[in-house]
């Protein structure tokens, strides 16, 4: 029998405002532990939460750039469980009545090896709960709340999608998307984006839902596709050996490359929700929707189509340089500095990309700035170095924080395109090997190659071979 995998994707984006979603404790990361807190993000009684405006402007924001529908009128309730992460005993969310609903992206399948629309179901706002540090040494566990009361949104895909690869490409668009709206530091690792994904396998051509198991803990794009792709197998190998899948949650464990059991997978009802006493309405009239919808940035797709279109690149290119917002603007104050995109490109792709991937970093992260790219280039383009040389001056530029035509200056590195100087060289070394230049008369063209070298030789390298090259032709008749 052939099975058909189903996933949905539920990700968690923490928003990137200055303060809390119902306090004015600092939002940010690192701070020692239980510092940024007050008695609302402590749970105590009788204090009252008062909601960040911030935080739903940027909500909408991210609403509006997944295609969704604004609700002019949505609701806080309590979902009620106990942890110690949550003093409270409930953590803010919205349930019956979210923020916004019925979303789409356009993916690339690699089923169809076409566009294909994946639904989201829905965005809603809550609070994110506090941190337990388990230390192994200690006899106790530590509980730090400084994360409690932090903003989020969690976006909710339809289960539209069928390959753990479709669900990599939806989560790397999403993912390009709230870092262009610039309200999440999307930070993976801190899990400022996290993903929880739920899978199910059914036979080909049904359209029944099999029982699906919830995986946490993805923190990666790679960790997602590999997870989902365990997952798929698992369930495929239960299924053909007579056995049931059961509905539960599992942790991926990428050193081990399996997933874990880790508890029975909770149903909505089990959190008897019911609507925050504390908390008014959120009401969105479409002002407000119209004047966030004049605020949002350029989007990946319109930058990518921007690309292609005006600058002339490649749409494979333009997909790679539009993957990140950072790369993107790069990428394009270099190139309107150099005045020739295609050239930035090749080289931002090739030298630049391995050098950020090498690493680790984003390209704002680059200890090279755009402009000195750009002075790189731009002695490419003016033939005063060769590729070979602009890849030294690029790492040298790196290690010596020097700007790449200091280091042209200091190394000589500039190309010889002085006539009389090459010209001078071409006659010495043709004098200094008289059986070769015969050879070469007699018919042996395939020597031009050796006067070449011995010319590059003489010149370190720095000879400008496009003015050599016809210079000894044309001296050897
Ligand atoms: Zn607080």
């Amino acid at each position: 029998m052939e099975f058909e995998p189903v996933i949905g994707l539920e990700v968690h984006v923490q928003l990137k405002t200055n303060t809390k979603i119902f306090c004015s404790c600092p939002a940010k990361f690192g701070s020692s532990p239980n510092e940024s807190t007050c008695p609302v993000c402590l749970g105590m009684p009788g204090v009252l939460p008062v909601l960040n405006k911030k935080a739903v402007e940027f909500a909408i924001m991210a609403s509006l750039a997944t295609n969704c529908q604004v609700q002019k009128k949505s609701v806080f309730a309590r979902k009620n469980y106990f942890y110690p992460d949550l003093p409270k005993g409930y953590q803010i969310s919205q349930f019956e009545l979210p923020l916004a609903l019925s979303g789409y992206l356009e993916i690339e399948s690699d089923i169809t090896g076409d566009k294909k629309r994946i639904g989201i179901t829905r965005i809603h706002m809550e609070e994110d709960a506090g941190k337990l540090i388990h230390d192994s040494s200690m006899p106790v566990s530590y509980v730090d709340l400084n994360r409690a009361g932090t903003p989020l949104i969690e976006i909710v895909s339809e289960p539209d999608l069928r390959s753990a690869r479709e669900a990599g490409n939806y989560l790397r668009q999403l993912h390009a998307i709230v870092k262009y709206l610039q309200i999440t530091d999307g930070n993976m690792e801190e899990g400022s984006f996290r993903c929880d994904a739920n899978v199910s396998v059914r036979p080909k051509g049904s359209d029944k839902l099999g029982t699906r198991t919830e995986i946490k803990n993805l923190n990666s794009f790679r960790h997602v596709e590999n997870g989902i792709e365990h997952e798929i197998a698992r369930q495929i190998a239960l299924i053909e050996d007579g056995q049931s899948v059961v509905q539960e949650t599992r942790l991926w464990n990428p050193d081990k490359f399996k997933t874990f059991s880790m508890r029975g997978k909770e149903e909505a009802h089990d959190y008897r929700y019911f609507p925050d006493p504390d908390l008014v309405p959120v009401e969105i009239n479409d002002e407000w929707e119209n004047e966030l919808k004049q605020k949002l940035p350029e989007l990946p797709e319109q930058k990518k189509n921007r690309f292609i279109n005006e600058l002339k690149i490649s749409e494979q290119q333009a997909e790679t340089l539009t993957s990140s917002r950072e790369l993107s603007e790069f990428f394009e104050t270099c190139a309107n500095i150099v005045q020739d995109s295609k050239l930035t490109a090749n080289w931002l792709l090739g030298t630049f990309l391995s050098y950020l991937r090498e690493n680790g970093i984003e390209a704002d992260k680059s200890e090279i700035s755009p402009e000195f790219v750009a002075e790189i280039l731009t002695a490419i383009k003016e033939g005063k170095v060769n590729d070979k040389t602009a890849k030294e001056i690029f790492s040298d530029s790196l290690n010596t924080k020097k700007s790449p035509s200091q280091i042209i200056k200091d190394k000589g590195l500039e190309q010889v395109s002085d006539e009389g100087e090459l010209e001078a060289v071409v006659d010495k070394i043709l004098a200094s090997n008289p059986d070769e230049v015969e050879k070469y008369k007699a018919g042996n063209k395939k020597l031009i190659s050796f006067f070449m070298g011995q010319v590059m030789k003489e010149t370190k390298g720095k000879a400008n071979p496009k003015l050599v090259n016809p210079m000894i032709a044309k001296k050897l008749g």
